[in-house]
């Protein structure tokens, strides 16, 4: 703490720049400036102060280091002037301090955050030599025997925001999930959610989601890939029987470290949330490669049911914020009601959602924010949350989605979507199974026709907006037109890579043949269109 490192840097006049690690705490004298440069009073009584130090007989006084600081502040209007001293100070060298602390019209005294204290150092004391600090642009000099210098003060690191470990959860699921499995695990992450206290970290929130849910959190990079996405793999058997998958989170890798842990949040929304959309995908995904006609059915019951791209996305924020803000705390209006800041009255509730999720958030983590800067404070939170009226969510980074979801969180406006959603879901799922159901009973011509009467009937208008992180509702694949015509829409024969040799070759997970390379495979099965999954899940 308080340690000095002498650079052989200059600063722009010429002078000996010294690096000093700003410490967390410290001890502070406030008084009110009486004379006009009270800085160079202050100084020259330090300077003299020190020059005591240095002459002290016992190497206990004078054998050490030491900074001493000095700041300007406001503090409703009136200026105010802080001398700083370190936390800890030997009583003998306190002893010789002693006419810094009773400086002019002292108004309070004790110890504070660093960042409270608007501080800069004043003089400094290394082993008996004296360094005066002084204006980067003044020429070299000595002031008082010491010698003038410039100070570059480093900053403490940034204060950790006080997480928790998630709890877990009673029970594991997964890791293949039915509509029935899903459920039962969605109840138990509402649950572990709703009684956190406070905002947990990204190991722990991905302990529990491998641990307890078995979905498999993995990093990628690749300039289009988004933050995060929901992954499904290949359809089978859950436990209960019923067709289930397994589910996956992918994240960004070059994301900064703070984001991972929003963005898992988010990801995991969308599980509790939507998983019905990406089991009833990969179902229809899978059951077109015979009938090919259920994915028409799927995209007009998708035109006709799915909620929005934002209203899906606000969906999962408005989730995923409860992990950031735990759910206890809202509506923030009672906690305001009993929260008072140094004279400037209860906060507003909506400025609290933002200081709780500044701290979560790298660009704003570093700042500590205190009575001393708490103007600037509540004037950047009053024109963030302003910010959020009526913004859409294009234009909106990750911080400002959080906030958006935080906001209506507070409203308590957030039931209203959730229904909503909720409902479109659950009858897009089933609507899904059903028509599977009622088309694999049928032979192609007939799966044509009753395939058409639904889409007529689905009342489809316009195009489904996917959001782009539940990427399982839109597999990435390519479709190869098949070698022979038939007169119906054509089956279709799944491929995915496989290691060997210098050529790509392909394995069917349908298919009991050895893979082989494309042209063998079109040859075999000349009148199957080809589905090549270029980024498959692992088979099963
Ligand atoms: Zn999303």
């Amino acid at each position: 703490v308080g340690t000095i490192e002498y650079a052989v840097r200059a600063d722009p006049g010429g002078k000996p720049v010294d690096v000093i690690d700003a410490p967390r705490r410290l001890w502070i004298c406030v008084y009110s400036p009486d004379r006009e440069n009270d800085r160079e009073v202050v100084m020259n009584t330090a300077l003299g102060l020190l020059a005591a130090v240095s002459d002290a007989r016992s190497p206990r006084v004078r054998d050490r280091e030491l900074t001493l600081w000095w700041g300007e502040i406001v503090d409703q209007g009136e200026q105010l002037r802080v001398i700083g001293f370190p936390q800890r100070l030997l009583y003998a060298v306190h002893k010789i301090l002693v006419p810094l602390v009773e400086f002019d019209s002292r108004i309070n005294f004790g110890d504070y955050e660093f960042a409270d204290t608007g501080a800069m150092p004043l003089v400094g004391y290394d082993y008996g030599r004296i360094v005066a600090y002084g204006d980067p642009f003044a020429a070299p000099a000595d002031i008082g025997g010491a010698q003038l210098r410039s100070a570059e003060m480093r900053a403490p690191s940034p204060i950790a925001v006080r997480r928790h470990p998630m709890p877990g959860l009673t029970t594991t699921f997964g890791p293949v999930y039915s509509l029935e499995g899903w459920s039962d695990a969605r109840s138990s992450v509402l649950d572990a959610i709703y009684d956190l206290t406070a905002a947990s970290s990204f190991a722990s929130l991905r302990r529990m989601i491998t641990t307890d849910l078995g979905i498999t959190v993995t990093q990628r990079s690749g300039p289009e890939f988004a933050l995060g996405r929901l992954t499904a793999g290949w359809l089978t058997e859950a436990a209960d029987g019923d067709p289930g998958c397994t589910v996956g989170i992918e994240l960004r890798r070059d994301m900064a470290p703070e984001l991972r842990y929003v963005v898992l949040a988010h990801e995991l929304a969308h599980f509790v949330l939507h998983f019905p959309l990406l089991l009833a995908a990969q179902l229809v995904e899978q059951a077109s490669w015979e009938m090919p006609a259920l994915e028409n059915v799927w995209h007009a019951a998708l035109a006709a049911t799915l909620p929005t791209y934002e209203e899906l996305e606000r969906n999962a924020d408005q989730l995923a914020v409860n992990l950031l803000i735990p759910p206890r705390y809202f509506p923030l209006r009672q906690v305001s009601a009993v929260h008072s800041v140094g004279g400037y009255g209860p906060p507003d509730p909506h400025h609290l959602v933002w200081h709780f999720l500044q701290g979560l958030f790298p660009n704003t983590a570093e700042q500590s924010y205190s009575w001393v800067n708490w103007d600037e404070h509540e004037r950047r939170a009053a024109a963030q949350v302003a910010g959020q009226l009526d913004e859409d969510l294009g234009g909106q980074g990750l911080y400002d989605r959080m906030l958006g979801a935080g906001l209506a969180n507070e409203r308590g406006d957030t039931a209203g979507l959730q229904t909503a959603v909720g409902k479109a879901v659950a009858q897009i799922a089933s609507s899904t199974f059903d028509a599977v159901t009622e088309l694999g009973g049928l032979g192609p011509a007939d799966q044509a026709q009753r395939a058409a009467a639904l889409i007529r009937t689905s009342g489809a208008s316009t195009a489904p907006h996917l959001p782009r992180d539940l990427s399982g509702l839109a597999a990435s694949r390519e479709i190869l037109a098949p070698q022979r015509q038939a007169d119906h829409p054509p089956k279709r024969l799944p491929l995915v890579p496989t290691r060997g040799g210098r050529r790509l070759i392909w394995r069917s997970p349908v298919r009991e043949e050895p893979a082989a390379d494309l042209a063998t495979w079109q040859a075999r099965e000349p009148e199957r269109a080809i589905v090549l999954y270029r980024e498959p899940p692992p088979l099963p």
